[in-house]
């Protein structure tokens, strides 16, 4: 059995006494959502230590949006894979789409960050997705196997059991449209096929995120198809109400 996750990613949204109070309500309301649903929440760095600190005791993960690429040093402005262990999280986003159009993310720089992640113990939450041109080019396959193959194909197989993928097509990130549940589907199964022919039956368990204004009225019939095991969320992030309410789609 695969891990069912619903992964929340704040973004740079909400000042650090808002985290907190939507960290509350998360954890206050997760008592209605089936047990067998992994909750993480990723909120900026500037509050990561006082989310940690609030969702103590609740089952309730916390992760980073990004890492650096060093371990430490005359970086500045950068935030470690170790200092962000240290506050207690256990997950952190890498190559999420937005990293990747505004700041330059390539996959040289991922490899990178994807080791720090590992020597620290973080778990990667890998986004891989293609961008309306390239779906509509009927791309969205190669763009997606060589995100993986460039990065993901890198990794050990111990590294690999840990790590979770998060499908997002940047044509569905905060526009209101998203994928079908078959189009999620179609590309989750080749997603796992690709993960397969380099590391076997492990791909199996490797859970795949869908991502892309994934709200509680459509997490449903996405999350019922057999290839997704959750999601990686974004707007529907920011109020407890609607995160739960996306995690009681399973
Ligand atoms: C995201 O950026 O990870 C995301 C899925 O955003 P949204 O849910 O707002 O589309």
């Amino acid at each position: 059995m695969r891990k069912k996750i619903v992964a929340g990613n704040w973004k740079m949204n909400t000042l650090p006494a808002e985290g907190v109070e939507l960290a509350k309500g998360v954890a206050a309301g997760k008592g209605e959502v089936c047990d067998c649903v992994n909750f993480i929440v990723c909120p900026p760095f500037t509050h990561l230590a006082s989310v940690v600190e609030t969702l103590k005791g609740s089952n309730i993960a916390v992760g980073a949006q990004d890492c650096a690429t060093e371990t430490k040093g005359a970086y500045t402005g950068e935030v470690s894979a170790q200092m962000i262990a240290a506050l207690g999280c256990e997950y952190v986003i890498l190559g999420h789409s937005e990293r990747r159009q505004y700041y330059g993310e390539t996959s040289e720089t991922l490899n990178k960050k994807m080791a720090r992640a590992y020597e620290n113990n973080l778990t990667p939450i890998y986004c891989v997705g293609e961008n309306l041109e390239e779906r509509e080019a009927g791309r969205h396959f190669d763009v997606c196997k060589q995100q993986l193959e460039e990065v993901v194909f890198n990794l050990t197989e111990e590294q690999f059991a840990k790590l979770v993928i998060a499908y997002e097509p940047v044509w569905a990130i905060g526009t209101g449209k998203t994928a079908t549940a078959d189009q999620a589907e179609e590309i989750h199964a080749y997603i796992r096929e690709v993960l397969r022919s380099k590391f076997g039956a492990a791909a199996e368990e490797c859970p795949i995120l869908y991502g892309g204004s994934c709200k509680p009225s459509n997490a449903g019939e996405i999350f019922s198809k057999e290839n997704v095991d959750g999601g990686l969320i974004g707007g529907a992030a920011l109020k407890a109400e609607d995160f739960l309410g996306i995690g009681k789609a399973f």
